[in-house]
């Protein structure tokens, strides 16, 4: 509690004062409180006595700054402490606590002083807080305030308002003197134009006065109008209806006119016109293109005439003056030869025409010109063809895909004996022996097929029954459209080649025959020479005996195949079929030819074990050929690759080389009698071209096929397939 402080006596006396009055120590802890004290702030004495007053005193935490009333308060006591003269505070809002509403707060308005009471030492005692309520006074303020802030805005509203008035005003009078000018404007305008009408109402009335005396004598030269107007209308539509069957009957003649150009150009066919009494001569176009006139050399019957062939001109005038006969009606229809004028070709034309008389004079004289040379010279080439076919030394025959005869020549007659009269209409089969008859329908499936079959060798029956041996080669023959309508055949008679063959054939066999005889004496001879001398010191002569061995085998191969050669030629080899295992043989001929040459590597792929129905030796034949050839046509040290492989129901055999190859053009023939690639490669190796020969006909016998595959250097594989035929 603070040591200074008044008197007890004037605490007394304040506390019973109405006055809103604190008795403040110097601390600013509250000394005493007046009556009226505790009725403005509805506190009680015990309550606030002895209580700093800053602490005590809570002011209203609704209001935006809660603290600035309360920090005056401070900033007032802090000055009054410090300059110890009163200081007064304007208005502070100081609400106090409703009691009847927890939480909330009076509104109250004070006006306050702070006065310090000095002692003797001129230091201050304590400091008296005198306060005026001026809630009532500040709360009327407030409403009048904000009833003179509310009238302010009205007012300014109000101004705005009047100044837009005073404007609208200004402009309203300036429209109303605008219009007045406008008014007296338009007076004068109504007035002048009021005057005008008038004028031109009484000229509009005068003219139509006169109009309408005048529309009097329209009316009656109208109806003039119209009368003539019908008719011409009628006229008009007959001169209608005519135009259009004119168009028509124009159209039409156009067309026809078209149409003949066109056919004119298409067949290039040239007219002519020509009048013999003025000597006019008219040549179209296509006519003078024939003649080969140029368009801007005059036509005449003089130049013509120098355009025909001298060897025909005699001709053509006695036909030209036939025609002008009356009595011959006038036509004229041959062929001659011109000379054209440019490049002096000759020409072959067909000339069709036809005399005019009147009185019987020759007037005109109108044609056509056709150029026929490539007719003329193809009917020449047919006749030189049939000239040719007739004295063929070859049979030519025509048949129908039916086998039925259609053309026979001369030489046909000859070589068969029938005529043509004979045999055109009847059957191919007629000439064909029985045997042979299976032969026709794989001709004429190959023809079908648009195949040649060319020298085909067979035997064909003569009248008497004779059997021709015959080569024959057979083409498709086609329509213009391409489509095959029937074949021709061309038949040589090669009996005597034939013959002549067969004599070498049989000669070769003997020979081969009588040679065999010596050479299996001696083979037997060097076999034993061979063993005795296995052991002997004389190594030149075991060698030698070794060597003539495989010299004396070679030629029992090439004995052998001659042999064959023959047999096969007098159909004496026969195919003596049985099961056996194929890659079991290939690898027998590979050690066997190994035994002979060691010169190359021999690869085989081995198979799987395929076992077929074939005749063993001479498949085995085959393959030591193949073989062979790989060796003798490639270089030493090079190697043979040996591939079996089973496809299906057909087993396949490959020998491949890296040798010299073989050219397509070579390909198809090696397999023929004694052929033999003429290379300056190959010319020294030895053979005879028989042992592809040979191969390909025992492969055929077994219903095999042969062929060789190469690009004509860097080696050839030859194939060769066999149907397994497995019983
Ligand atoms: P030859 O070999 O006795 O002449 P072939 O009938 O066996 O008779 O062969 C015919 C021809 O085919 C041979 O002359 C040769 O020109 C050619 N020929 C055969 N095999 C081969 C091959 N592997 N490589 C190159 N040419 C070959």
């Amino acid at each position: 509690m603070p040591e200074k402080g008044p008197p007890t006596e004037i605490c007394r006396a304040l506390e019973l004062a109405p006055n809103i009055c604190l008795i403040l120590s110097i601390e600013l802890y509250i000394i005493t409180a007046s009556k009226g004290f505790l009725e403005a702030t509805q506190t009680s004495f015990d309550a606030i006595v002895g209580k700093h007053l800053l602490e005590e005193f809570h002011f209203n935490p609704d209001w935006p700054n809660p603290d600035g009333g309360l920090q005056n308060v401070s900033l007032s006591l802090q000055k009054v402490l410090q300059t110890k003269t009163p200081d007064y505070l304007q208005v502070v809002q100081y609400d106090i606590p409703d009691r009847n509403n927890p939480g909330k707060f009076i509104e109250r308005f004070l006006e306050l002083s702070h006065t310090p009471v000095l002692d003797q030492n001129d230091e201050i005692s304590y400091i008296i807080q005198l306060a005026n309520d001026v809630t009532e006074k500040i709360l009327i303020e407030q409403v009048l305030l904000k009833n003179q802030q509310d009238h302010f805005g009205t007012t300014k509203q109000l101004e705005a308002l009047n100044t837009e008035l005073l404007l609208a005003n200004i402009a309203l009078s300036d429209t109303r003197k605008n219009l007045q000018i406008l008014n007296g404007q338009l007076e004068e305008c109504v007035e002048r134009r009021t005057n005008e009408l008038t004028n031109s109402e009484n000229k509009i009335k005068k003219s139509f006065e006169e109009q309408q005396a005048l529309n009097t004598q329209l009316a009656t030269s109208n109806e003039e109008h119209a009368a003539v107007n019908e008719e011409l209308v009628t006229s008009n539509e007959e001169l209608n209806y005519i135009q259009q069957q004119l168009q028509a009957a124009n159209e039409e003649l156009a067309a026809n006119s078209s149409r003949l150009t066109m056919a004119i150009e298409s067949t290039q066919l040239g007219t002519w016109d020509w009048n013999p009494l003025n000597g006019e001569l008219h040549w179209s176009k296509e006519c003078r293109e024939i003649y080969g006139i140029p368009g801007d050399l005059e036509a005449s019957f003089e130049l013509f005439s120098e355009l025909i062939h001298p060897e025909d001109r005699d001709f053509v005038m006695g036909q030209i003056s036939d025609s002008f006969n009356p009595g011959n009606k006038g036509c004229y229809d041959l062929i001659y030869r011109l000379i054209r004028h440019d490049d002096r070709n000759i020409r072959w034309i067909k000339v069709r025409g036809k005399v005019y008389f009147e009185d019987e004079l020759p007037t005109r004289f109108i044609g056509t010109t056709l150029d026929i040379t490539d007719i003329k010279l193809a009917q020449e080439e047919s006749a030189k063809l049939a000239a040719i076919i007739a004295y063929s030394e070859d049979a030519v025959i025509g048949k129908t895909l039916e086998s039925v005869i259609t053309s026979w020549n001369n030489a046909a007659t000859r070589l068969f004996g029938y005529t043509a009269k004979e045999m055109i209409g009847a059957s191919i089969y007629k000439i064909i022996p029985e045997d042979r008859w299976q032969e026709e329908p794989g001709i004429l499936d190959r023809i079908n097929l648009g195949e040649r079959v060319e020298h085909f060798e067979t035997k064909r029956l003569t009248k008497e029954g004779r059997l021709l041996d015959m080569s024959v080669s057979v083409s498709p023959i086609r329509d213009s459209d391409g489509k095959i309508v029937g074949l021709s055949k061309i038949a040589r008679d090669i009996t005597e080649r034939k013959l002549d063959e067969a004599r070498k054939n049989d000669f070769i066999g003997m020979v081969s025959h009588e040679l065999k005889t010596p050479l299996t004496s001696l083979n037997a001879l060097l076999q034993v020479a061979g063993a005795k001398l296995k052991n002997s010191e004389d190594h030149f002569l075991a060698e030698a005996m070794q060597k003539a061995n495989v010299q004396v085998k070679r030629m029992n191969s090439m004995i052998n195949g001659f042999l064959d050669v023959s047999r096969l030629e007098a159909a004496k080899i026969l195919v003596d079929k049985a099961n056996f295992q194929l890659e079991e043989l290939i690898e027998e001929v590979i050690e066997e030819t190994k035994l002979t040459n060691g010169t190359h590597h021999i690869v085989f792929n081995s198979c799987d074990p395929v076992s077929i129905l074939a005749d063993r030796d001479k498949i085995s034949s085959v393959l030591s050929n193949l073989i062979g050839n790989a060796i003798k046509y490639s270089p030493d040290g090079t190697a043979i690759y040996i591939n079996c492989f089973r496809e299906g129901h057909v087993v396949t055999v490959s020998v491949r080389d890296e040798g010299m190859g073989i050219h397509q053009e070579d390909a198809n023939k090696i397999f023929d009698r004694y052929y033999r690639v003429q290379s300056n490669s190959s010319k020294h190796i030895s053979g005879f071209g028989i042992g592809l020969y040979l191969s390909a006909e025992i492969v055929r016998r077994h219903d095999g096929e042969i062929w060789v595959e190469s690009q004509g250097k860097k080696g050839s594989t030859f194939y060769f397939q066999l149907p397994l035929n497995i019983i």
